[in-house]
């Protein structure tokens, strides 16, 4: 049976570079080789155990693009697009069972018994590999013509996340003052949907100035460093927004501390959306009067949908040429090297890191 390489997390900060098998996609799945492997923050987390227990071992990565290598006696993809070996396909990572409450009651994810990562010695779909088996029922989208793969795979599944938190908690309107907490994957994702979608102010406080200016490049109208003592980073913001301040603040920062100055940001009945705090286990204080008197909404949100990864697709391959999307893929690794891949990661260093089998 033919073999490919594929970076294996054998237990908590354990990796290696095993040959796996490749199997014949079941019916209604796929085969894909892959072309990039996107590296996301929560692979740092979950490669050092902090994300909690896996099936180990796993192979890592859950953001992937490929080419269509086999069909499981398919012929579209899950938008209805026709698909044939050589296509280019995008996929959600989760594979929802269709069969439980979250699934069919209530329409949400996750669902009961998603299914994220697979031992690695089963038919797998982990990224970090020269080929990932797609399960039936795991969505994938046929890239549309002239998209480029980088572009798409830059944002990895920061643009479907954001894109699936102002789903659940109201989309960006036109006109509006928006703060964007961190400049990583997923709040330049905020920047770049804020920007779209027509706010007036899209402000981004970040602690590296190179993210800074990557935030601009994606529409941002002002950036804050975290240079700023938390009351200057105020008075700053509301000197841009004026008196009533920012209507819809965005957490991407990743870090505890945070929530609370997320929460003295927001203005008079804003919206408040944490989306960066998967991995930041803790508590924090904050004043509950001031969401009363200020009628804030605070929610959360995680999980993004199939359809955010496509509409993420989509609006990645519709502004590749206006916005420098694929340039924001500052660091790209061999399969042998996710280890190297997961340290600049987590340093802070990349943009955004991919694995490249071809390497
Ligand atoms: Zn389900
Ligand atoms: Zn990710």
């Amino acid at each position: 049976m033919a073999t490919g390489r594929a970076t294996v997390l054998v237990e908590p900060n354990r990796l290696e570079t095993w040959d796996v098998p490749v199997p014949e996609p079941e019916p209604g799945g796929a085969l894909v080789r892959i072309v990039l492997g996107g590296v996301c923050g929560s692979d740092v987390h979950i490669a050092t155990g902090e994300a909690g227990v896996m099936p180990f071992p796993i192979i890592l990565g859950h953001e992937g693009i490929g080419r269509i290598e086999k069909l499981g006696g398919i012929e579209t993809d899950y938008a209805g697009v026709p698909v044939k070996p050589g296509d280019l396909v995008y996929w959600s990572p989760i594979a929802a069972c269709h069969r439980c409450y979250s699934c069919n009651v209530i329409d949400e994810s996750p669902c009961e018994n998603s299914r994220f990562f697979e031992h690695a010695e089963k038919p797998n779909w982990g990224s970090y590999a020269d080929y990932a088996w797609l399960p039936n029922g795991l969505a994938f989208f046929r890239l549309p013509d002239g998209a480029d793969p980088l572009a798409v795979a830059a944002l990895g599944c920061a643009l479907p996340t954001v894109l699936r938190g102002f789903d659940r908690c109201g989309t960006v309107r036109m006109g509006e003052a928006v703060v964007v907490q961190g400049a990583g994957p997923v709040g330049l994702s905020a920047v770049l949907v804020a920007a779209q979608a027509g706010a007036r102010d899209v402000i981004v406080i970040d602690g590296f100035d190179q993210r800074l200016d990557v935030a601009r490049s994606l529409g941002a109208t002002a950036t804050i460093s975290l240079a700023d003592s938390p009351e200057e980073r105020r008075r700053k913001i509301y000197d841009m927004t004026g008196p009533a301040g920012p209507s819809l603040v965005v957490e991407a920062a990743g870090v505890l501390p945070a929530f609370p100055e997320g929460v003295e940001l927001a203005g008079v009945h804003a919206r408040y959306v944490i989306l960066g705090l998967w991995g930041a286990i803790g508590t924090q204080p904050i004043s509950p009067r001031d969401l009363t008197t200020r009628n804030l909404t605070i929610a959360g949100a995680t999980f993004p949908k199939p359809k955010h990864y496509y509409e993420a697709m989509h609006l990645a391959a519709r502004l590749q040429d206006q916005v420098p999307l694929a340039a924001l893929i500052s660091h790209r690794f061999a399969i042998g090297d996710a280890a190297a891949a997961l340290e600049t990661v987590k340093r802070g260093e990349a943009i955004k890191a991919v694995i490249d089998p071809e390497l």
